[in-house]
């Protein structure tokens, strides 16, 4: 696909979690990520065509290709959610549960499972990092990284990405149909063609041109109309198991979009032109791969955003319930402290008096020494040895007096301080016991 067509699926993947009616479960999630995304939205052209501009990994990463296997007995089909178009089309499609193979070097659905995973880590790391750390990922580098996948998944949409043929020139064919829905795109929408973006209209979508094509038209309908199913599919637990039930029936689409009634290397731009296939159907097909183009960027975008935010919302609570701990063992201390101290002053007072008569008998055998003429240096050692015990037990006292008042005047602050925490963590329960149900699952 092209630059424009890129950049369009993208915005109009937006505009879908916006306009869609999300499951209860997800729309306060959806909300939050269409605000946040409005503000980097300006990176969505660059971004969208960075795949292509910039990594060039074409050869591997755009694409996964599938081919018929006439030595096969049986083609295994992943169940997609029923409001996918691709896939109604390929049950009913003659190689539906066909054998196939697949060439090995490819790997669009792994690029796609990756960029989701590392949007996640991102916004976690931009979570727990400090304002200012040298390795704290920008919002906007993030967004950027929206648009890149965007890119990937709008790919395996386009057909003939997922089609082992190699036709008459291996991109004419290919070329002229991104063309066509390039082509319409620039036409249906205003553009800002010195700053290479779209201009915007008052919800900062695509500015409409009073003309639309009917393409164009039907998908702005789809996506407002078209039910959004949270689910990935029977048996698809993540973003890897549903882009390849997306290739999968992409390269099923890709027999109807050029069918195989030429031998590929004939099939030139102007004998496709000239099939049924174009002149009847290439509308209707180019619906159903654009309009499902943007339902699966928007539920593989949002179901990285909602993982992310269950995530932030259990490590808030996880927070919240470590202050509560500290603030519980804060009064329990102090508690302990006010409970104890009659029977430790009176423990310690003991010790003070004990030493105090140390000190006068010690002060007695010194002075008798002395009277008597006698080498009194030992008795000094002594003497001063019982005053250095007396001192430390009388500072001993003081402080645990010290202690009490402390403990005594901070009861009353940290039982309130244990019950703002203990609210906390009920309010955060609360709110996210509305999220803990079983669909939450990416
Ligand atoms: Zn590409």
């Amino acid at each position: 696909m092209k630059k424009y067509t890129h950049a369009w699926l993208a915005l109009m993947a937006m505009k879908r979690i916006e306009k869609a009616k999300i499951p209860v479960r997800q729309q306060d999630d959806a909300k939050a990520l269409i605000s946040w995304f409005k503000n980097y939205r300006d990176f969505v052209l660059s971004g969208a065509w960075y795949p292509d501009s910039v990594f060039k990994d074409m050869s591997t990463s755009h694409i996964v290709k599938y081919k018929p296997d006439t030595s096969g007995t049986a083609g295994s089909f992943r169940v997609m959610p029923p409001t996918l178009q691709l896939y109604k089309y390929g049950l009913n499609s003659d190689m539906y549960g066909k054998p196939y193979t697949l060439e090995k070097r490819h790997n669009i659905c792994d690029r796609c499972e990756a960029f989701t995973e590392s949007l996640i880590d991102s916004f976690k790391i931009l979570t727990m990092e400090n304002d200012g750390s040298p390795i704290v990922p920008s919002n906007n580098h993030i967004a950027m990284r929206f648009f890149i996948l965007s890119h990937y998944i709008a790919d395996c949409h386009m057909p003939l990405h997922c089609d082992a043929r190699s036709f008459y020139n291996k991109n004419e064919v290919h070329g002229f149909i991104e063309e066509q829905w390039d082509d319409q795109v620039r036409s249906s929408y205003l553009i800002d063609e010195d700053n290479e973006r779209f201009f915007y209209d008052p919800e900062g979508y695509p500015l409409k041109q009073a003309e639309m094509t009917d393409l164009m038209k039907y998908v702005e309908e789809e996506l407002v109309s078209r039910e959004f199913v949270w689910s990935w599919g029977t048996g698809c637990n993540n973003t890897w198991d549903y882009m390849s039930g997306i290739s999968q029936y992409s390269y099923l689409m890709s027999y109807r979009l050029v069918p195989a009634d030429h031998v590929p290397d004939e099939i030139s731009k102007n004998l496709y032109m000239a099939s049924d296939a174009y002149k009847d159907h290439f509308l209707e097909y180019s619906k159903v791969i654009l309009g499902d183009a943007v339902e699966s960027i928007a539920k593989i975008w949002l179901h990285a955003w909602v993982r992310y935010r269950d995530w932030f919302r259990d490590t808030e609570l996880a927070f919240y319930n470590a202050q509560q701990k500290q603030a519980e063992k804060n009064l329990k201390a102090a508690t302990q402290t006010v409970d104890n101290y009659p029977f430790e002053k009176e423990n310690q007072c003991g010790k003070v008096k004990k030493a105090r008569d140390t000190v006068s008998t010690k002060q007695d055998d010194y002075d008798l020494a002395v009277s008597k003429g006698k080498n009194a240096d030992k008795k000094a050692e002594a003497l001063q040895k019982a005053r250095t015990k007396l001192a430390e037990a009388e500072e001993k006292l003081a402080k645990l007096e010290m202690d009490y008042k402390e403990a005594q005047s901070s009861l009353e602050s940290l039982k309130a301080l244990l019950l703002a925490a203990q609210i906390q963590v009920k309010r955060k329960e609360a709110e996210i016991k509305k999220y803990a149900d079983s669909n939450s699952g990416i």
